[in-house]
């Protein structure tokens, strides 16, 4: 298998090919690292050969480095992981870094120019290896990607691109690239400097540089180098990492290690040559490998959520169920939204409402949503009237004819839903699906109302639907495999990813996150600091702490909530110390962010202004108060016990499901890989201890679900207890 070729041309320029069979995108292999590394020796020994132009046959570049050799590079590291992967990281450093000097000697004499032509998007080490080459070369691509996304998966550009882009661009320059991850298209990639050229043609362009004598050596190999914006020592980049540095804690609240081994990185390669900076790099890159929070993102954000939009979960024996036609009923938030993302993924939508007027103003959706893509430069008019022009507004139920999907998203109310499910019925053919976004009734329920129970199925989309990456999907007791297929599907072109769960209360996602915020609305009735509460839970890596999230989802929804789950649990329900502080809340009429009053206080603009202080008054501070972990394990406890407990009813049928959604889902901590995942890394056994401590100081919904306590008697782990199906990628 040969992932690079190799060839000369007849004015001696070798160009080398990437190109990995089976793939439609480049990714790097430690073998293809080794194929470019001999082509690199045969153009720099062969005297006819002038110069090198590295590119690719495919319409891109490359994706990057292939997560799982990483992965694969620590398990098999052996008794001494660290040195193993150190050693791996400097190979690769070498071959790099032989490019860069590309035959130099020590007084930066000789050597042969090296260009990177790039037709497409470049990713991560398929940026890395251009930025080690001379001059960067990329196609006038709009639609290419080019930056280091390894942040996003719990790492950092450990293939140099942090030394060499911290080199070229400077602190400042470069840390949107390195810290926020951030991709630009070639002309934002030109003036940002991160790529050296824009041309029609960038193999040629190449080619021609390579032939013009072109100077090589890179400023930092030159005598006197000095850091664009100042090294750590110099006044004006001491206050460009003291920023940094401060950002950094402030985002991450100390919880990723990437992020914090990245600074120091920077930092400490900043002060010394760039050879011992690369050492440096490859040792904090080690480093964050090493670290349980770096495999856990790697497994749930890249390799888990990967396999599960690839359609892991998919029914393999039914066929293609890619969606042509789409029906929405209710054209208000939730149904305006699904309008919009389908009609941008090419799919003709009839869009229905009760009114002409409601029905309209869910289309509007798109055209306001595409205007502010125009402002902002991401869209063109012609785009947004080809994406208007799959929306149909009507009342007319007839519009349906030839859907071969329907996704109701009325009111919450159980008749409003069946008598929808019938009239969409009569207007379908036989082979429709049909589908309910409900996000509390149970599936299997409103399923009662469709002639074809096997055909109707729950997608439940979260708010944003423009902006929110996961869709559950859920199937009733009756639904079928061809009505998983289609969900699945359409989730995939749509660009989303999904989880398939069984059915049952609140299902998964919203079954995890109602204690969450239960248990924050417990301890401000308890006297515990509203500030603790919602500290803690940043500090632990949640993205809004859950008094915040009340705010954000409104306070009368909660209100709601908590009625029909009383009246459905009857005396069995728990949370009444809970519903004290919301209903008193509502009383005040303070409804959350939309009503700019909840437990936080709002300015006119609707921006959060601090905790209310009314809260206080109220609830004056008790004298006991618990420590931050305490108050860190309550809030973490109440969201993993409900996915554990998940996983033993059988709503959740896939760790990996469990993990991935929660993420993308709420925002669950995502270093720590989803909450199967993180207690994973506590393991079982301490698990249950915490949880035994908690039950009995705070009720038994802190009880250890006897899954997990048979795990800690038997020293299991989810991911290996429910491998290799559910694990295996
Ligand atoms: P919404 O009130 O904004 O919109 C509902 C729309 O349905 C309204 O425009 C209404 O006119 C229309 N409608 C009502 N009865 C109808 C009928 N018989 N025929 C045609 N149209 C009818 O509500 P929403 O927030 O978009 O929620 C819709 C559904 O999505 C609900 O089931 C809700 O539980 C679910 N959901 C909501 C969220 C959320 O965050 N809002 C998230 C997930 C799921």
């Amino acid at each position: 298998m040969t992932d690079f070729t190799y060839s000369v041309d007849a004015d001696g320029v070798a160009t080398i090919t990437w190109d990995v069979p089976r793939r439609s995108m480049n990714v790097m292999s430690l073998a293809g690292f080794q194929e470019l590394d001999a082509h690199i020796d045969i153009a720099l020994a062969d005297d006819s050969v002038k110069g090198v132009v590295i590119t690719s046959a495919k319409k891109d570049f490359a994706g990057g480095m292939d997560l799982n050799v990483i992965a694969r590079m620590r398990d098999e590291a052996g008794d001494d992981p660290a040195r193993g992967l150190f050693d791996g990281v400097m190979s690769m450093h070498a071959i790099l870094r032989k490019i860069e000097r590309a035959g130099m000697d020590e007084r930066n004499k000789g050597g042969k120019p090296i260009a990177a032509a790039l037709p497409g998007t470049a990713l991560g080490i398929g940026l890395e290896l251009p930025l080690a080459c001379h001059r960067i070369f990329a196609a006038d691509n709009p639609k290419a990607k080019i930056g280091l996304p390894e942040i996003m998966v719990g790492i950092f550009p450990g293939g140099g691109g942090t030394t060499r882009l911290v080199r070229k661009l400077g602190a400042m320059g470069a840390s949107q690239f390195l810290l926020e991850g951030k991709l630009v298209d070639p002309r934002r990639a030109k003036s940002a400097g991160l790529i050296d050229e824009v041309a029609e043609d960038p193999v040629a362009a190449a080619k021609d540089w390579v032939l013009s004598g072109p100077k090589i050596v890179k400023p930092w190999d030159e005598k006197g180098y000095k850091m664009p914006g100042g090294a750590p020592y110099h006044p004006a980049g001491f206050m460009t990492f003291l920023g940094a540095s401060a950002m950094v804690n402030g985002k991450t609240k100390g919880v990723y290690p990437a992020a914090r081994a990245l600074l120091s990185a920077v930092y400490e390669g900043a002060l010394v040559p760039f050879d011992a900076a690369i050492r440096i790099e490859a040792r904090w890159f080690t480093h964050v490998l090493l670290n349980p929070s770096s495999s856990a993102m790697i497994r749930a954000l890249f390799i888990n959520k990967e396999a599960l939009e690839k359609g892991a979960v998919r029914p393999a024996d039914v066929p293609d169920q890619k969606v042509r036609k789409l029906g929405i009923i209710g054209a208000g938030m939730m149904g305006a939204g699904i309008a919009l993302v389908s009609a941008q993924a090419g799919i003709e939508v009839v869009l229905i409402d009760q009114s002409q007027e409601a029905a309209d103003k869910g289309r509007a959706y798109t055209q306001t949503y595409m205007d502010k893509g125009i402002k902002r430069g991401k869209t063109t008019e012609d785009k947004k009237v080809e994406v208007l022009s799959r929306i149909t507004a009507t009342t007319d139920y007839a519009a349906l004819k030839g859907c071969d999907l329907v996704i109701e998203a009325v009111f919450e109310d159980p008749a409003i839903k069946a008598e929808v499910t019938q009239q969409v019925q009569a207007a379908v053919g036989p082979d429709c699906i049909i589908a309910t976004n409900t996000s509390t009734l149970p599936i299997t329920d409103l399923a009662r109302a469709a002639d074809r129970a096997e055909d109707f199925i729950g997608i439940h989309f979260f708010s944003p639907v423009e902006k929110m990456l996961l869709v559950e999907i859920i199937k009733g007791k009756a639904t079928g495999d061809r009505a998983v297929a289609k969900a699945l599907d359409f989730v995939r072109q749509i660009r989303k990813t999904p989880i398939v769960v069984n059915d049952a209360r609140f299902f998964y996602a919203n079954r995890c996150i109602i204690p969450y915020l239960n248990e924050g609305i417990r301890m401000v009735g308890e006297g515990v600091p509203p500030a603790l509460i919602e500290n803690a839970a940043k500090l632990v890596g949640m993205p809004l702490g859950p008094l915040q999230l009340v705010d954000e989802t409104s306070i009368d929804l909660g209100v709601k909530i908590a009625r029909a789950t009383r009246a459905a649990m009857g005396d069995a329900y728990p949370d009444g110390a809970v519903d004290e502080v919301l209903f008193w809340l509502a009383d005040q009429g303070r409804m959350g962010r939309k009503a700019r009053a909840g437990f936080y206080a709002y300015d006119e603009a609707g921006k959060r202004t601090g905790l209310w202080d009314g809260l206080a008054a109220q609830y004056p501070q008790a004298s006991d108060q618990p420590d931050l972990s305490e108050v860190q394990h309550r809030l973490l406890f109440a969201q993993v016990l409900e996915a554990v407990r998940a996983l033993e009813d059988g709503v959740l049928m896939d760790i990996r499901e469990g993990d991935v959604g929660a993420i993308l889902g709420w925002g669950f901590a995502p270093w720590s890989g989803g909450p199967l995942s993180w207690l994973d890394m506590i393991g079982a056994a301490r698990a249950v201890g915490i949880c035994d401590d908690l039950a009995a100081r705070h009720g038994p919904r802190f009880a250890a679900p006897a899954l997990l306590r048979e795990m800690a008697e038997k020293g299991q782990t989810f991911y290996t207890r429910f491998a290799p199906d559910a694990q295996a990628a």
